[in-house]
């Protein structure tokens, strides 16, 4: 063969191999068609006159809406409250129980949040931020659950402890090193580490039987993880919701119109997803848009400035489950390990325990998925339908600049059923084939911001917009997610309401959460005191780590600035 054959018959054998010249045309090719289909696309409808008005419309049934809904209907239980949901039910897109992988995420084993800095040095201030967020959502379902809003924690919420396994050498001494840095807060006290093969097979024994390699492994566990089934979560939020009578759900009506009234307050209208000559319109003060992927076309719809510099880039996600209840019954962890050098903190895989319909079950993933949905039952126009001429050169220039990723998800399109089941032998050698079914889990749209110094920027995280004038709001991105939506939430409350706030709610701010406006790592009496309380309100089984006479955290060792993450946008 000739030195131009070999290379043409290597091209040929990575089929889905992208090229920056590739993406140009591909490009260029998308963006004269979504000038075509804008140019024949309708403006938005708006309502003469509203059915009625609200004080807050919440538009989404997800755990974002129901958070904040009960939240408000305990600070202020005469304001009406309307919730619009474009399903027959709440609950059934990203936050349903199995369209997520139900982590209740406190940087325990995601290692993406204590990455390496230049000299090599574990940071650890993005774990400790988003460990004090999930110490705010256990105090959080604990009083709903002492307030009988919630029942039954073990339906939401399971001890499940948190693990990393990991191999190699290079693994081996950076997992070292991550556990001595965490060691500097006692949010991440009882955190064991271990090489001894024999340890892991006690802990994790499906991962280990039938394991050929055992040399340089590596393992860690955490007591203080957690499963949480955020689908469960938000419909006993709505159901309870719905007894007020200040409160009216919606289901079956999708928002097509926001505009803004005279007065300043917001026009919304919903039509029917069933029957289309069904308009639900309500004049609302307050919107908060917790549409999950398809917040951001919302936002555009409502026309505020602030909505300009986003776009949004769809990445959905698989699992493959068993239901197999002796396997399932053999493995109570959350198993996370390390995602390849150049894939995306989403890849990384984990084998893991859920309680799900009442049973346990294991699923691992994820495998990304590619669709133009915004939403799992979304429409495949929720992505050309979101280009605008402000926000077209920043989704090029990510698209550009982040070919890695590109290249990753056209590698995880085409990986084969057989092919996932060699991934998920990694973390179970004995895995049998039979057993294990692949899941279309939901969609998550990432951020797209553009800069106004780096230009288009990909952002992994959450983000709150709102108006200047603080009216709306929506809630974009997906990560950490729904297990950190009470602090994003309250987040949004500062921002919204901030007289109330500090004025009149901030008491029951404080019964509601009560270690809210302080800062937990440098406080172990205080975080003993939370953990015993929400471990007894949510009957967390697994005991909590003894801190009797454990110094208070240190500050996080210094190095390159961390990434803000639920960074709320005014
Ligand atoms: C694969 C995957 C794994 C994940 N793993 C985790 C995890 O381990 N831990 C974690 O904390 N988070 C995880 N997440 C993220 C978590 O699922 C989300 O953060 C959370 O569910 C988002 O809640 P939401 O209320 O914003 O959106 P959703 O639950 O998606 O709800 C939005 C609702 O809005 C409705 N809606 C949309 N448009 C309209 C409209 N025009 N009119 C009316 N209604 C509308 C939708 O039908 C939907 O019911 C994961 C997500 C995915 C996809």
């Amino acid at each position: 063969m000739t030195e131009n054959e070999t290379s043409r018959a290597k091209a040929a054998s990575k089929p889905l191999a992208i090229t920056r010249r590739r993406l140009l045309g591909t490009a260029l090719g998308a963006g004269a068609a979504f000038f075509a289909y804008r140019w024949l696309t309708e403006e938005q409808h708006r309502a003469e006159t509203a059915d009625r008005s609200v004080d807050v419309l919440l538009i989404g049934g997800g755990i974002m809406s129901a958070t904040l809904g009960v939240m408000l209907a305990e600070l202020e239980p005469t304001w009406r409250i309307e919730t619009f949901e474009r399903l027959s039910n709440v609950a059934d897109e990203s936050s349903n129980g199995w369209n997520n992988a139900g982590t209740g995420h406190s940087a325990l084993c995601e290692l993406n949040y204590t990455p390496e800095d230049d000299k090599g040095n574990v940071q650890i201030a993005r774990a400790i931020d988003i460990n004090e967020q999930f110490q705010i959502s256990r105090q959080f379902w604990a009083h709903q659950a002492r307030t009988g809003v919630l029942e039954n924690p073990r339906s939401f919420i399971n001890s499940t402890p948190h693990m990393n396994l990991c191999w190699g050498e290079e693994n081996v001494e950076f997992i070292t090193k991550r556990v001595e840095a965490l060691k500097a807060s006692p949010l991440f006290a009882g955190m064991e580490i271990t090489t001894d093969p024999a340890k892991i097979a006690e802990w994790i024994p499906l991962a280990m039987e039938g394991r050929e390699d055992t040399s340089n492994l590596v393992a860690t566990r955490s007591p203080l993880g957690t499963d949480v089934n955020l689908g469960e979560i938000t419909r006993q939020f709505f159901a309870r919701l719905s007894k007020n009578p200040t409160f009216t759900l919606k289901t079956g009506v999708e928002v097509r119109s926001i505009t803004r009234n005279p007065s300043g307050t917001w026009r919304v209208s919903a039509f029917g997803t069933e029957d289309g000559s069904k308009i639900e319109t309500v004049d609302a003060r307050f919107v908060f848009i917790g549409a999950g992927g398809a917040a951001l076309p919302l936002l555009q719809l409502s026309g505020i400035e602030e909505a300009k510099a986003y776009a949004g880039f769809p990445v959905g996600g698989s699992f493959l489950v068993t239901e197999n209840q002796e396997v399932a019954a053999r493995h109570l962890a959350k198993v996370y390990g390390k995602a390849d050098v150049g894939s995306p903190p989403m890849s990384v895989p984990h084998l893991d325990t859920r309680v799900l319909d009442g049973k346990r079950v294991l699923l691992f993933g994820p495998f990304a998925t590619w669709s133009s949905k915004f939403l799992k039952n979304g429409s495949y126009f929720d992505l050309p339908d979101s280009v605008t001429i402000e926000n077209l050169s920043s989704m090029l220039q990510v698209s550009w600049n982040e070919i890695a990723l590109v290249n990753y998800l056209a590698g995880q399109l085409v990986q084969s059923h057989d092919a996932q089941l060699t991934e998920l032998r990694r973390y179970y050698p004995e895995a049998k084939d039979e057993d294990w079914r692949l899941w279309q889990a939901g969609q998550r749209v990432q951020i797209i911001y553009n800069d106004p110094k780096k230009g288009g920027v990909l952002k992994l995280g959450t983000e709150v917009v709102m108006a200047k004038d603080r009216s709306i709001a929506a809630l974009l991105g997906a990560s950490p997610g729904g297990s950190t939506s009470p602090a994003i939430m309250l987040g949004l409350l500062e921002k919204a309401f901030p007289d109330q706030v500090k004025g009149a709610w901030s008491g029951k701010l404080r019964t509601i959460v009560p270690s809210y406006g302080k800062k937990l790592n440098g406080d172990p009496v205080l975080i003993a005191s939370v953990w015993k309380e929400t471990a007894d309100a949510l009957q967390l089984s697994i005991p909590s780590p003894d801190l009797t006479g454990v110094a208070g955290g240190v500050a996080a060792p210094s190095g390159a600035p961390m990434p803000v993450d639920n960074e709320v946008k005014l």
